[in-house]
């Protein structure tokens, strides 16, 4: 039976309330330190941070500038950089240079790894996945898909311009700015310890005031349980699953991660992925693009590059962790199992 959207809705406040329940798990650990927890819906999901009571202000300006980007880079809210660009019907769109920066990180990084192609936003539309999502006619797809590609985007000082039809989405990396963003202004606050998620976008500064490192959890697939957890200090954990934006159809699962070179839903046996290193821009899209890559292209290049650690959590509930993580993973579920 085809899932509307309510249901798709219904899933994605649910896969938003199990990663705030995972903020949960990050008790600041003290009894005598006070926290503040201030949370905002923005870019179509909760962003959360927590501070010391004393650094109230910081997250205050964390969430401006988290409403500020969303503003700027939302591709749905009429007026925003990204929204004109896609309905200038090719015309050269004066936009603003954080955003004419960040679209050209994007095409640095779409070249680094093609199966980050944030030209997409046609065939998102196309699936419905920013609206009431269903499988569309093959000729359909194959249509939305020539019109793609991110040699259509041209980004100047200030400005930009698409070709060909092609429209642009930076779902896939602007969580993982926008995080970046904020631990810069906890930085500059010199604050010394806080825990930001939005929507899945994990970053982690310092430890608990005892010194012990805060736990992260990896949610376990399709579940309100906890599948593992990960320690460290002073960075990001993003994860991209397919069990948080899809619908069924037929029987069949459709996640919202788009395989470019296909125009249908990744699937690379995979449930999901969780990307940790020091750049959460990074980060976001080496999750997004390790999500359609699936696991052993995905560990080539990490052994290639050593751009990042990286937890794979497969269809065949197996569970992969790079060599970097061994001492700072725990399994906590017996129907998964460590591969090597
Ligand atoms: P990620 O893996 O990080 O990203 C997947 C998302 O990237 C997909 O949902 C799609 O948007 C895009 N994408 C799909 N395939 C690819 C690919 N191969 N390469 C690159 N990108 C791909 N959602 C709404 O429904 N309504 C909104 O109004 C809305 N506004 C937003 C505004 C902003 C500023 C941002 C950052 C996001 C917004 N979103 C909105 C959500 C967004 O479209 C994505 O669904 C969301 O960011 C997915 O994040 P993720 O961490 O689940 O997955
Ligand atoms: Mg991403």
């Amino acid at each position: 039976m085809k899932k509307g959207r309510g249901v798709f809705m219904k899933r994605l406040l649910a896969a938003f309330s199990v990663l705030l329940l995972l903020l949960s798990l990050f008790s600041f650990g003290s009894c005598s330190e006070q926290t503040v927890t201030k949370s905002v819906f923005a870019m179509n999901t909760y962003c959360t941070v927590t501070v010391p009571a004393k650094n109230a202000d910081a997250a205050d300006e964390i969430i401006r500038r988290v409403n500020a980007l969303e503003a700027l880079l939302s591709v749905s809210r009429e007026g925003s950089d990204i929204y004109r660009l896609n309905y200038s019907d090719g015309e050269q769109t004066p936009i603003d240079n954080e955003t004419a920066l960040l679209l050209k990180r994007a095409l640095e990084l779409n070249s680094l790894l093609p199966a980050f192609d944030f030209s997409l936003f046609r065939l998102s539309l196309l699936w419905g996945f920013f609206d009431t999502p269903s499988v569309p006619d093959d000729a359909d797809i194959k249509s939305a898909l020539s019109h793609c590609g991110t040699d259509k985007l041209t980004v100047g000082d200030g400005f930009a311009s698409l070709s060909g039809g092609a429209m642009v989405d930076l779902g896939a990396i602007a969580k993982g700015y926008a995080a970046d963003e904020a631990s810069k202004i906890l930085l500059s606050h010199g604050v010394e310890r806080a825990l930001l998620n939005f929507g899945g976008n994990v970053f982690v500064l310092g430890t608990k005031q005892s010194g012990a490192d805060y736990k992260v959890g990896i949610k376990k697939p399709y579940t309100e349980e906890i599948l593992a957890t990960l320690t460290g200090k002073d960075l990001f954990y993003v994860t991209s699953g397919s069990y948080e934006r899809y619908f069924t159809e037929g029987g069949k699962n459709y996640c919202h991660i788009i395989d470019p070179k296909t125009g249908y839903p990744a699937e690379s046996g995979l449930y999901s992925v969780t990307v940790v290193c020091e750049d959460g821009t990074l980060a976001d899209v080496l999750s997004t693009a390790f999500f359609i890559m699936g696991a052993e292209a995905s560990l080539d290049f990490i052994n290639e590059t050593h751009l990042c650690e990286a937890v794979f959590v497969t269809c065949g509930n197996g569970v992969i962790i790079t060599d970097g993580l061994k001492d700072r993973f725990t399994l906590l579920s017996s129907d998964y199992a460590l591969k090597d």
